[in-house]
């Protein structure tokens, strides 16, 4: 059985020591009285309940999966999920980083983010239920009439409902500008929406009274396209103007989803059959304010392969301690042993390097940037909170991509170390690589993601927030630039983000040449960037870290930093020059190849 121990100690290394979180939020007057003992109590109690309550559920949660009886429509979780819901809701981890005016906390995004990394690691599939509740949370809050945010929001923020996203149909995902689901205006201000959805996650079970959906669809005299979407709030059960729940509405579970992971979760074919619904935001805008709940929902896809990539790696690690195979190249190691451990080979350790760099950066990344949310909704400078919110998109579809993907290496490398044993479902393991498999595709896959970031957030600009990043990363390379310990991190780093303006120009210009020089570079370019923004934080710990050696702390701690970004910027980093070099060769050989793919 595999285990889980929440990574609090690095958690607080990356707010406390590197980010240094609190004395950020000291210039934000909704957070300064936040100190970082009030931050880690919660944490504390936050990995208490992901190992104890919602981990033990993740084996027999994938075993069980969801049922649905076909004559009520209603859906049944694995055992235990509705009781471990329960306990969340009682303990007000809903409620967390919510509005105080709706029954919310008020903490930063960072702590609800570090929570939610160890619910991920925990049990994804569980995860979901809440996960995309608080997505629902954040484009009601941001687009909701006051009537709607005064009904709905409490609901929300206390999670006694969830909240679900409808937007896929079967003829259209990533073009969302196909879909069919029509929203009927009615006398009384309501609307009737007709329509089928599917794969609609957590989008039907019995674990709240009523499950609100945020559906798109589209007015009778839409525009063709993505410019006639609207959005739409349809609850399972209609509710009064007092709050109090009515009678059942026109919207259900058609059918579950048969799925390669995440079992637990209830992924639903929704159907609308004269439905009630209100609208969210502006007639035709609904693409802008679903953006609310996607964006959201794309770091949070980051952050559930994060949650893998730390968890498969934990166990990855103590399973390559204890097994015992072959001698050490260099030696026998265990002599009282009859073999040593496999950790002594050089390839079991790279596998193991692998998840842990890639969990302990991307858990870097994903602190910064919901710094980034916080400082780009509630620091009183306008010029902040602009070059926060630029920061946060630019990075978005990286958090999203790159880490799904190192999720990706990392769970299956961490299977490998197992062996054998690795694809015998009773380790576990190959349920982190099934589970993780879909956060490569789900919220706009990751090819999306890199014509997102190279097409729109990069080119879209000039190159403006970038450069912005970059000057952020040219200060760190100014501050270290003579310091001879942090050579081996600067170094590489200095020497990438100098060849990042030129790799961008050129591509830029032979994109303006040929759209298609775009497409058959981005996914290239997304890891490149992935990886300068990697360094930057690689570097950045190491800095923290050799400070603290320096100063001589003893903790093995820092040196496991510094051993870890050493063997990052060895190992990982340098597949850069690979991926710049594939992404230069430019489209030809993919577009001039219709005899090979007659
Ligand atoms: C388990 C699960 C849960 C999900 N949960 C939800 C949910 O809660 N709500 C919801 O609304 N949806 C949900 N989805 C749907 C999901 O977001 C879509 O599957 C995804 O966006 C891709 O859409 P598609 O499946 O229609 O693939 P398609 O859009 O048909 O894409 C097929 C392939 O073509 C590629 N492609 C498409 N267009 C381009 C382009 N312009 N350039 C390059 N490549 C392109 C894609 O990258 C992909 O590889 C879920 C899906 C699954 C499987």
């Amino acid at each position: 059985m595999p285990q889980y121990n929440p990574p609090l100690r690095d958690m607080q290394f990356v707010m406390h020591e590197v980010l240094k979180v609190t004395d950020e939020f000291k210039a934000l007057p909704k957070h300064a009285d936040v100190d970082a003992d009030t931050i880690n109590a919660v944490l504390e109690e936050a990995g208490k309940f992901a190992a104890e309550v919602t981990f033990p559920l993740n084996i027999s949660g994938d075993t069980e999966g969801c049922k649905l009886d076909q004559a009520t429509h209603e859906v049944t979780p694995p055992k235990g999920f509705k009781e471990a819901y329960a306990k969340y809701v009682e303990g007000g981890w809903a409620a967390l980083s919510c509005d105080p005016e709706y029954g919310g906390q008020g903490l930063p995004f960072v702590v609800n983010q570090c929570v939610y990394e160890m619910l991920n690691s925990a049990n994804q599939a569980w995860t979901m239920y809440p996960g995309l509740s608080h997505g629902a949370y954040e484009a009601l809050h941001a687009h909701g009439t006051d009537a709607q945010k005064k009904l709905y929001l409490p609901k929300l923020v206390s999670g006694e409902w969830t909240g679900t996203m409808c937007l896929t149909e079967p003829h259209c995902g990533t073009d969302l500008g196909l879909l069919r689901t029509k929203a009927e205006p009615q006398a009384d201000g309501t609307y009737k929406l007709t329509g089928n959805k599917i794969f609609i996650s957590a989008g039907e079970h019995d674990m709240t009274e009523n499950i609100l959906h945020l559906v798109l669809a589209r007015l009778p005299d839409a525009p063709q396209g993505s410019k006639g979407i609207s959005l739409f709030l349809v609850p399972k059960f209609n509710v009064g103007e007092d709050g109090a729940i009515g009678s059942r509405n026109g919207i259900y579970c058609g059918s579950l989803e048969h799925k390669m992971g995440i079992h637990g979760n209830a992924t639903a074919q929704i159907v609308l059959e004269g439905a009630v619904g209100t609208m969210v935001g502006a007639p035709n805008k609904g693409l802008a304010a679903m953006f609310v709940m996607m964006n959201a929902a794309r770091l949070g896809v980051g952050n559930q392969s994060l949650g893998l990539t730390e968890v498969a790696y934990q166990n990855a690690l103590a399973y390559a301690k204890d097994r015992i195979q072959m001698r050490s190249l260099s030696g026998v190691k265990a002599k009282d042993k009859p073999a040593d451990p496999i950790i002594v080979h050089p390839d079991v350790r790279k596998m193991l390097l692998t998840a842990k760099a890639y969990a302990e950066g991307g858990r870097a990344l994903a602190i910064y940037c919901t710094m980034l949310l916080d400082k780009e909704l509630h620091h009183p400078d306008e010029k902040v909170r602009k070059d926060s919110g630029e920061i946060v998109a630019l990075l978005t579809p990286i958090v999203k991509a790159f880490l799904t993907d190192n999720g990706h290496i990392s769970t299956n490398a961490c299977m490998q170390v197992f062996g054998g044993h690795g694809f015998i479902k009773e380790w576990g393991m190959e349920q982190f690589v099934r589970d993780n498999r879909i956060n490569m595709i789900y919220e706009g896959t990751n090819t999306i993601q890199s014509l997102d970031l190279l097409g729109r957030k990069v080119l879209g600009n000039n190159g403006a927030t970038l450069k912005k990043f970059g000057k952020i990363i040219g200060a760190l390379i100014a501050e270290e630039g003579v310091n001879e310990k942090m050579a081996e991190f600067i170094n590489p780093l200095a020497y990438l983000a100098d060849q990042m303006t030129k790799f961008t120009t050129e591509l830029g210009f032979k994109g303006f040449q040929n759209p298609d020089e775009v497409g058959a570079a981005a996914v290239d370019y997304l890891r490149v960037a992935g990886h300068l923004v990697f360094g930057y934080f690689w570097a950045r710990m190491a800095q923290t870290a050799l400070r603290e050696i320096a100063a001589g702390n003893a903790d093995s701690f820092y040196l496991a930093k510094v051993q870890t970004a050493r063997f990052y910027f060895a190992k990982l980093f340098p597949e850069t020059a690979t991926l710049m070099r594939t992404a230069r060769s430019g489209s030809k050989a993919l577009m001039d190849t219709d005899a090979a793919l007659a």
